[in-house]
C-alpha cells in the first residue's frame, strides 16, 4: 500500500493548492437538524457561562445517552430540560490537548499544543482572554493535577486547584469535586452581579477510580476484594491477564467497570451541589450551562484500557449537553460535532464582541427569522493524539466513515514503561526535534454506519464481500481526500513557530 510520506506525486498536487481553497471544497452543505420551531425561546445575549468537563467521561455510561445502571440522576434531569448533542468527539484523547483544543479552538498541531507538556499558548486568543477583555469575571477551579498548569489557569482572574498527597503522581481519591462545586459558587457570590465565566473540571472519573464505598455500594451488593491496580498490576500484567480471561464477564474487569461508573456518580453528586448553590444565588436564569468531558475512557473495546492511548469512538465519544432555564427549548439532535466547536459557538450565541479569526472549529447554529437554531458542522472532524515518545496518530471522520492513520504505535503488551523510564524519556525526547508528520505505519478505515465498534478494517479486507468492490473505491478515495485534508494542515504549521514543551506530565 502507498502511504501518504511516500506519495510525491499526490504531494506535488497538494503543493500547488492553499489551504483556504482545500477547505472550501472539503466543506459540504449544512445539515439543518432543528427542525421547523428554533431551538432558542429567548436571547442569550449577555449570559453568564459555566463550562463543566468531567474528565474521562464517556457519553454512553451517562443514562441520557442510554446507559442502564442510574450514573447519572442529576446530569440526565439537566439533559431532560436542554439540547443534549449526540454525536460530539474529542479533538484528542489526551487530557491536555484536549482541553487545550477546547480552550483556543484550534486543533492541537495547529496551536502547538501537544505533546505530554500540552498547554494552551498566551498568544493565541482562548476562552479566558476573549471573555475577560469583554469584563466577564472569569474563574478556572479543578480538582485535576494536569489543569493546575499555568498554562490552563494564565488570563482566568481566579483560579484554584484542590489536590490531594504529593509526589510524582498526586492523585484525587475521590469527593474533591464538591470542593470545586462549593468554591465555584463562592467566586460568584464574589463577582457581585458582574457577569461571569466559568471553567470547572471535575477528575473523578479518570482513573485510578476510587469511588466512596457507599457510592460504589449503589451499584453492587458487596465491595470487591481483589480490586485490579491499573498502573502497577494491569499493565506490567497484560498478557498474563489476558490468558487468565480478563475481560468483559469476569469479575476483576466488571469491578473496574463498577468503580468507574460510582466515580461517575459521585461528580453527578458534585455538580448537583453546584447548581443547589447557584440557585440559592438566583444566578441560573441568566446562565449558559455547558456540560461535556475531554475525552472518553476504553474498556479492552480494542485491548486496553483507560485513554490517551488510541482514537477509537470509546476514547473521543463524549457528552455535551446545554442546558439555559427558560431560554433552550429542550431536544436532541444527531448533528457530528468536536469539541473545537464549542468556543466559536458560545461567543457568538452571547453575543461577545472579539475579532478572532484563527478558530479551526465552527458554529454549529444558524440565525433565522424566528430564533436560533442548531445544526451540523458540516466539515470532518479531526482528532490527535500526538505523544512522540508513546503514541502519535490522527483520525478523521466525514459522514459515516472514519479514517485512522498512525504514526507511531505500542502493542498493547509492550505499553507497560516503569515511571522512572517513562521520565527519561520525556527528558530525553525534548532535546529532539520531532516531526508530527512523518510517514505511517499503520492506517485504518470504518464504515461507522455499518460498524460503530470500529472492529472491521476495510482497509485489511479490501475484497471482502461484505463491503463489496464498490464500497472499497469509494473508500480508496475517501482516503484521498481526507490526505489533501490533513496536509492542508501541515502546510500552515510550515509558518508556526516550533514546538515549546512545558513542565512534563506523566500519565
Ligand atoms: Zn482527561
Amino acid at each position: 500500500m502507498m502511504l501518504p510520506g511516500k506519495d510525491s506525486g499526490f504531494r506535488g498536487v497538494i503543493r500547488h493548492l492553499s489551504s483556504t481553497a482545500l477547505l472550501l471544497l472539503l466543506s459540504v452543505l449544512l445539515i439543518t437538524c432543528g427542525g421547523p420551531r428554533p431551538d432558542t425561546l429567548a436571547s442569550l445575549r449577555g449570559y453568564n457561562l459555566i463550562i463543566i468537563v468531567a474528565d474521562a467521561l464517556r457519553a454512553d455510561h451517562l443514562g441520557c445517552y442510554g446507559y442502564p445502571r442510574r450514573t447519572s440522576r442529576f446530569l440526565d434531569s439537566l439533559a431532560a430540560e436542554g439540547i443534549v448533542f449526540e454525536h460530539v468527539i474529542s479533538n484528542s484523547s489526551y487530557t491536555r490537548e484536549s482541553v487545550s483544543a477546547l480552550f483556543s479552538g484550534q486543533l492541537p498541531s495547529r496551536s502547538g499544543s501537544v505533546g505530554w507538556g500540552a498547554r494552551p499558548r498566551s498568544e493565541i486568543p482562548g476562552l479566558a482572554s476573549l471573555f475577560s477583555r469583554v469584563g466577564y469575571q472569569t474563574g478556572l477551579f479543578t480538582d485535576w493535577l494536569a489543569i493546575c498548569d499555568s498554562g490552563f489557569t494564565h488570563g482566568f482572574h481566579e483560579s484554584e486547584c484542590f489536590l490531594e498527597g504529593s509526589g510524582p503522581r498526586p492523585r484525587s481519591q475521590g469527593g474533591r469535586g464538591n470542593l470545586v462545586s462549593e468554591r465555584a459558587a463562592q467566586f460568584v457570590e464574589d463577582s457581585h452581579n458582574s457577569r461571569f465565566m466559568m471553567y470547572l473540571h471535575y477528575q473523578d472519573p479518570h482513573s485510578p477510580y476510587s469511588p466512596p464505598r457507599n457510592t460504589y455500594l449503589r451499584f453492587r451488593e458487596s465491595v470487591f476484594d481483589r480490586p485490579l491496580r491499573l498502573f502497577h498490576q494491569f499493565r506490567p500484567r497484560y498478557r498474563q491477564l489476558m490468558e487468565e480471561g480478563f475481560g468483559p464477564g469476569e469479575e476483576r474487569f466488571e469491578d473496574l467497570v463498577t468503580r468507574y461508573d460510582a466515580e461517575i456518580a459521585v461528580t453527578d453528586r458534585a455538580i448537583e451541589i453546584l447548581f443547589e448553590k447557584l440557585e440559592a444565588l438566583d444566578v441560573l436564569r441568566k446562565t449558559l450551562v455547558v456540560i461535556t468531558s475531554d475525552h472518553g475512557e476504553e474498556f479492552l473495546e480494542h485491548g486496553y484500557l483507560e485513554h490517551a492511548w488510541t482514537l477509537y469512538n470509546e476514547s473521543l465519544h463524549v457528552p455535551l449537553i446545554f442546558w439555559s432555564r427558560d431560554s433552550l427549548r429542550p431536544g436532541r439532535y444527531d448533528a457530528r460535532l468536536s469539541l473545537i466547536d464549542i468556543l466559536p459557538t458560545v461567543l457568538s450565541l452571547l453575543e461577545i464582541p472579539h475579532d478572532h479569526t484563527g478558530f479551526d472549529g465552527r458554529v454549529f447554529y444558524a440565525e433565522q427569522n424566528d430564533g436560533f437554531h442548531f445544526h451540523d458542522v458540516g466539515a470532518p472532524l479531526i482528532s490527535e493524539l500526538l505523544i512522540p515518545h508513546r503514541c502519535m496518530m490522527r483520525s478523521v471522520i466525514h459522514r459515516s466513515l472514519k479514517y485512522i492513520a498512525v504514526q507511531k504505535w505500542i502493542a498493547p503488551e509492550e505499553r507497560f514503561i516503569p515511571f522512572s523510564d517513562q521520565q527519561r524519556q520525556i527528558e530525553e525526547s525534548q532535546e529532539t526535534p520531532v516531526d508530527l508528520w512523518g510517514d505511517l505505519v499503520r492506517e485504518e478505515l470504518y464504515d461507522l454506519s455499518s460498524d460503530p465498534g470500529e472492529k472491521q478494517n476495510l482497509l485489511a479486507t479490501p475484497g471482502s464481500a461484505a463491503h463489496g468492490l464498490r464500497d472499497v473505491l469509494l473508500s480508496f478515495n475517501l482516503i484521498k481526500f481526507l490526505r489533501i485534508y490533513l496536509n492542508s494542515f501541515r502546510l500552515e504549521m510550515a509558518s508556526r513557530p516550533a514546538i515549546e514543551y512545558g513542565p512534563t506530565y506523566v500519565q
